[in-house]
């Protein structure tokens, strides 16, 4: 058992669905990210069943994986989308993904990102402080438009995370605070292009705790009761994303736990619901192969140099995060404690420390619960080009992006005469 569903060993060789990762890697090479369709699509019917009879909306992070084929994948089953940038936008309408089911967050949105969302008739701007409302009030007049708006209210719980990604604290950059929220919808008629549609809030990511999550929604609950008794129309409650999952020994709740408490909480009133998951949607559902380069011992340390780095995974030299890593191949031979590096020059490039692996040169690893702020958040540092990505669906693999070419990767530049 390899401890992730649809992942499993098979012969002792670790398979995605039906296919050997050792055949992905013959076909595509390595480093290589690979999906599992089927895993990506119990994850969603997870959240969807959860709701039972609740009207809801699933807006799937867009930042979090941002493919197209996954965008795509998602699109066809029904979710909406949420996004952080006209980037993202226009991804989502490539993928076919519905603008009216689609929810823009961001502290910085810019006026042609604005606009582009304005043109494309998005279900609503998550607008996240007063200078952001009046530009996009002005904007939409300009277009001769109403931009729906809920604001992102920071509630000032401790989502209890990691520092870089804990985002509902006052210190925060994100949202506006309650008062200033409720003073915000009070002054409504001094921004004539805006409808106020909605509430929204967003306190951090990989929460394993229900706490937080419920002490969030009490605050809006509170917010929308006050802003109720005086008038105002609220049609939808936005709660945002941020669900954990495992990657080591962490126990967050299940996805169903966790919309369950979020409907019972919020079964007083009768806005139509909306969630912004990423990690949960697709953590689990996506791995990074990569193969051994080199080993290397010396008196106080194992390496195992790999050809995967801190450039295509980020979040162990970003957040000190631990990510699992399989042997592809499974044998009896005696393990050692291996350091998992990559071959970028800095000491911050690695994978994993201290694995009790058997390797030989050669062998192949996957780096577990990548799918999710992996690929997305992957860069070219070291002039390295991004790696392919592959979705399995039963015994078939797909090509969803092609490894990135030098060529391609330095198209943009240019000599100065
Ligand atoms: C990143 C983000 C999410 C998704 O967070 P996850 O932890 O991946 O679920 C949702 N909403 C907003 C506003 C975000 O910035």
């Amino acid at each position: 058992m390899s401890g992730f569903p649809e992942f499993n060993y098979l012969n002792q060789a670790l398979h995605v669905e039906s296919v050997a990762l050792q055949h992905i890697a013959e076909e595509f090479g390595t480093p290589c990210y690979v999906y599992s369709r089927a895993a990506l699509t119990a994850g969603y019917h997870e959240f969807e069943n959860a709701f039972a009879q609740r009207e809801h909306l699933i807006c799937y992070a867009v930042k979090a994986n941002s493919n197209i084929a996954i965008l795509n994948l998602l699109a066809r089953l029904g979710s909406g989308f949420d996004i952080v940038s006209g980037g993202e936008l226009q991804r989502v309408i490539r993928a076919g993904g519905d603008p009216r089911k689609t929810v823009f967050s961001g502290v910085g949105k810019n006026s042609d990102e604005l606009r582009m969302a304005l043109a494309a008739n998005i279900l609503c701007f998550n607008v996240e402080s007063l200078a952001e409302l009046h530009l996009l009030n002005q904007l939409a007049g300009e277009m001769n438009r109403k931009a729906p708006v809920s604001l992102r209210v920071n509630p000032d719980v401790d989502a209890k995370t990691h520092p870089y990604i804990s985002t509902g604290l006052k210190e925060n950059k994100f949202g506006v605070p309650v008062a200033e929220a409720e003073k915000i919808y009070h002054a409504r008629h001094q921004f004539p292009h805006i409808q106020f549609t909605g509430l929204d809030c967003h306190i951090g990511s990989q929460l394993t705790e229900l706490n937080p999550f419920m002490q969030a929604s009490e605050k809006m609950l509170n917010l929308l009761g006050q802003l109720q008794s005086q008038g105002h129309e609220i049609e939808h409650l936005d709660l945002g994303g941020g669900l954990g999952i495992r990657y080591a020994d962490e126990t967050p709740p299940s996805i169903s736990d966790y919309v369950s408490a979020l409907c019972a909480c919020t079964a007083q009133v009768k806005q139509r619901l909306l969630i912004e998951p990423g990690r949960a949607m697709i953590g689990n559902a996506g791995l990074l192969l990569t193969r051994t380069e080199y080993l290397k011992h010396t008196p106080d340390r194992n390496f195992a140099v790999v050809d995967a780095a801190m450039n295509d995974l980020m979040r162990p030299s970003l957040y000190d995060a631990y990510h699992a890593i399989l042997p592809v191949k499974q044998n009896n031979a005696e393990t050692h404690d291996y350091q998992v590096v990559g071959p970028i020059c800095e000491t911050g490039d690695f994978l994993g420390h201290d694995r009790k692996l058997s390797l030989a040169n050669g062998d192949l690893l996957a780096v577990m619960s990548a799918g999710a702020y992996g690929m997305s958040m992957s860069s070219n540092y070291n002039t390295r080009p991004r790696v392919a990505e592959v979705m399995v669906d039963g015994d078939a693999v797909h090509l969803i992006r092609q490894r990135e070419t030098i060529e391609q990767l330095i198209a943009g530049e240019q000599l100065i005469p």
